[in-house]
């Protein structure tokens, strides 16, 4: 099983040391899982996340970066593979951008996708009920892998009425409007002077909404765990739960996500539960979501894809201390290219992260082209040390550029598809077109 939770940021969840009790509903996972705790996502939204999720491909290699792009048809995708090696394979997923449109039904024996507004997204409690049918129609015949992506994290943070004081005793409180015109002028017309609009009231309410959300999910998994186990289905189960990226809580001045490649979009959530697995243990190296096609891969035993990933069964069996040398010093690059929004890349190696902006909703962003972070020093991000140190700058970039014509030479050609009306509605109303 792929959980794939939308928009999770790592440091939300309390096992990765979040101070509110978000996520203790997932204890039957977490406590019989391994925790990555530096998992990297290689774009700051959904589309080409998941395809690299799918298809083990840097977002430079597959093409998908922004809507419109499709998979081509014949992509060797994890859900192909695991057909092909007699698996039955389902999906569930209510992202708008997870679409047959957009080639990421294939593979898929049943592909249940949301085309439809963002104001009315299935909650949860929809998904996990759609997984379980199917699971019990499926089981009787042998091996399955389901892909499920929640939607309720995802801004506007909803949660059904029933659920909504679960977390803090009382709703969330409402300061905070996700399709609010603050949003709007700040994030997509770029009004950067609204920020001076944002008061502590309303931040309180943003992570009060954003953690209430986290919290809803995490039940209604750990309930959809418990049934599992219930059909007997858990302890023999790969599961592996994660995100397609994180979002912006006002860190360095915006909202939401694919505004900026900064470690609060990029670092995600990762737990792999082996089956049989029945301890927790937790991997400090870091890791990224390309690396997940190998893994599944090599555990599973399926054909090899050439993919830009590593296989993470290394770290899953071994001790911290024996990390061998593949999975070591590695680079991490992500990438996001959307003109309204933010147009730029980024590369990890080590404590040291350097990220180049080509264009910015926000001019001043984009008028200092280029920041270096100090991960270890400074993991919040908000000194930016490049004018101290421009040879690690300018080594950083060479790395980069390298990279990124590495990926150029055996692109997989993303195709081109035609959005439907309500696939462009919702997308509208997201503010992505
Ligand atoms: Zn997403």
């Amino acid at each position: 099983m792929l959980i794939v939770v939308d928009t999770l940021r790592a440091d939300r969840l309390t096992q990765y040391g979040h101070d509110r009790d978000t996520s203790s509903a997932l204890a039957r996972l977490t406590d019989a899982a391994t925790r990555f705790d530096e998992c990297y996502s290689p774009a700051p939204w959904t589309a080409p996340a998941v395809a690299s999720l799918f298809t083990g491909l840097a977002p430079g290699r597959h093409g998908i970066d922004d809507v419109g792009a499709a998979l081509p048809e014949g992509t060797p995708t994890l859900a192909r593979s695991l057909r092909r090696a007699g698996w039955q394979t389902g999906a569930v997923s209510f992202n708008p951008h997870i679409t047959r449109a957009a080639g990421f039904d294939q593979g898929f024996d049943e592909f249940l996708s949301y085309r439809g507004e963002m104001k009315r997204v299935p909650d949860v409690r929809a998904g996990t009920a759609a997984a379980l049918d199917w699971i019990d129609d499926v089981r009787p015949d042998g091996a399955f892998f389901l892909y499920m992506q929640p939607m309720n994290v995802h801004g506007p943070y909803r949660v059904p009425s029933d659920a909504e004081a679960l977390l803090l005793g009382r709703p969330p409180r409402e300061g905070f409007a996700f399709f609010g015109p603050l949003m709007e002028q700040l994030m997509n017309e770029g009004k950067i002077e609204r920020r001076q609009d944002v008061g502590r009231a309303m931040l309180e309410s943003l992570g009060e909404q954003y953690d209430t959300a986290v919290h809803h999910t995490a039940v209604e998994l750990g309930a959809f765990f418990d049934a599992l186990d219930a059909r007997g289905l858990w302890q023999d189960s790969l599961v592996v739960l994660t995100a397609d990226h994180g979002e912006e809580l006002f860190d360095h001045g915006g909202f939401a996500h694919r505004y900026s490649l900064h470690r609060e979009v990029l670092r995600v959530p990762l737990f792999v539960k082996l089956p049989g697995q029945t301890t927790a243990r937790v991997v400090d190296e870091p890791v990224s979501l390309v690396d997940l096609r190998a893994t599944f891969g090599e555990l599973l035993a399926l054909d090899s894809a050439q993919g830009d990933g590593r296989s993470l069964v290394p770290l899953l069996a071994g001790s911290a201390a024996a990390v061998p040398a593949e999975l070591r010093d590695r680079a991490f690059v992500a990438q996001a290219g959307n003109e309204k929004r933010f147009v730029g890349r980024s590369v990890r190696v080590g404590d040291d992260e350097l990220i180049v902006t080509e264009a910015s909703y926000d001019a001043e962003v984009a008028a200092e082209a280029v920041r270096l972070y100090d991960l270890a020093e400074d993991p919040g991000q908000q000194r930016d040390l490049s004018s101290q140190l421009p040879e690690r700058v300018a080594q950083l970039r060479a790395l980069l550029d390298q990279i990124e014509d590495d990926y150029r030479e055996a692109p997989l050609p993303a195709q081109r598809y035609e959005l439907d009306r309500p696939v462009r509605r919702a997308l509208e109303a997201l503010g992505y077109l």
